[in-house]
């Protein structure tokens, strides 16, 4: 049997049992968005970590040394912002190859030290080593979170909507141009620079958190039709997508327009939208929203949490069917 067969998730499954020794209350491992530990009364810490592995997730002929390492560590914000926290300090690890310059090493760290200004994060060690080939850095974060407010996966409802903080497809599109219409890439600046330097909703993340209004919570890597399996699956429910309800920009719906994509699989199938994902009580939703457009930011409802299992999709003609889409898992066959 290799990875492939059972994906991602498959094998997360396969290891998290037994990697507990020393359960205490205000532990959680394996499975969320990050691991949580408890440090003092009522705080607690997360950790996540990310590794960017060149021409796995990254194309340095396309990307600059400073967009690979703010990416690097935008993603992990990104987890961090998923359980509601503050990110604290960050560790990062990079294996160099021979044919990457000095300048081009400081620079990736460049891009990801004028992130890591911007949501006041220290970068405070890691380690250097050489690769053989490939580019690849992983980082680790911390955050900080009083524990009454930290969301999971897995406190959903039925009946609580199914809400995203931001446009959808984005960077699935800024991917797609750059792989397969990399001529008409300059038209769609928007598209590339949600795919190469997305901003992490750690602002969100943390007003959701703080508004006690929201019953669960994760960050969108994999796309809405993988990741809310995740919330589906951890909190013991079913699921309806609203497909007219998806938030696209106007730069994305040009892009559909212009180079007919398969729609379905760009706006949630690949993912990188690094927005948050959260199911929320009907009654706290129209709050939650003017909390938020408050602070500048948005919040969209696109389906809602249903008993059972099953996640279905309605399309814009109003035609129910299962979600087959399942998003991205970079072990399964695409
Ligand atoms: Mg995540």
């Amino acid at each position: 049997m290799k990875l492939k067969d059972v994906g991602e998730f498959g094998f997360i499954d396969r290891i998290k049992d037994d990697a507990l020794i020393r359960k205490y209350m205000g532990l959680v491992g394996i499975g969320d968005d990050c691991a949580v530990f408890k440090v003092d009364e009522g705080k607690s810490i997360l950790l996540t970590t990310d590794m960017l592995l060149e021409r796995v997730h990254f194309l340095r002929e396309v990307m600059t040394p400073h967009q690979i390492g703010y990416k690097a560590l935008a993603v992990n914000l990104s987890d961090i912002a998923a359980s509601g926290g503050l990110p604290r300090e960050a560790f990062v690890s990079i294996a160099v190859p021979e044919d990457l310059s000095l300048e081009e090493l400081l620079e990736i760290y460049q891009g990801m030290k004028d992130l890591a200004r911007k949501f006041d994060v220290n970068i405070t060690g890691g380690d250097t080593t050489t690769s053989l080939q490939d580019l690849v850095i992983n980082i680790a974060l911390t955050g900080e979170i009083d524990e009454d407010l930290i969301l999971y996966r897995s406190g959903a409802k039925a009946g609580d909507l199914i809400c995203v903080t931001d446009n959808l497809g984005d960077s699935a599109a800024g991917l797609d141009l750059i792989l397969n219409h990399r001529k008409e890439m300059h038209n769609y600046p928007q598209l590339i620079k949600q795919h190469f330097m997305p901003i992490p909703h750690v602002e969100q993340g943390r007003a959701i958190s703080r508004s006690k209004m929201a019953t669960s919570m994760m960050d969108i890597s994999d796309g809405l039709a993988s990741d809310i399996r995740h919330i589906s699956k951890a909190s013991k429910l079913g699921a309806v997508l609203y497909e007219e309800r998806f938030p696209h920009s106007e730069e994305f719906q040009k892009y559909l327009a212009e180079l007919k994509p398969d729609y379905l699989k760009t706006a949630i199938g690949v993912g990188e939208d690094y927005c948050l994902l959260l199911t929320v009580p009907q009654k706290n939703f129209a709050d939650l929203k003017k909390n938020l457009n408050e602070l500048g930011h948005q919040l969209y409802n696109v389906g809602e949490m249903t008993e059972g299992e099953d996640i279905y999709i309605i399309s814009k003609k109003g035609e129910k069917s299962i979600l087959t889409l399942s998003g991205w898992d970079q072990f399964k066959e695409h």
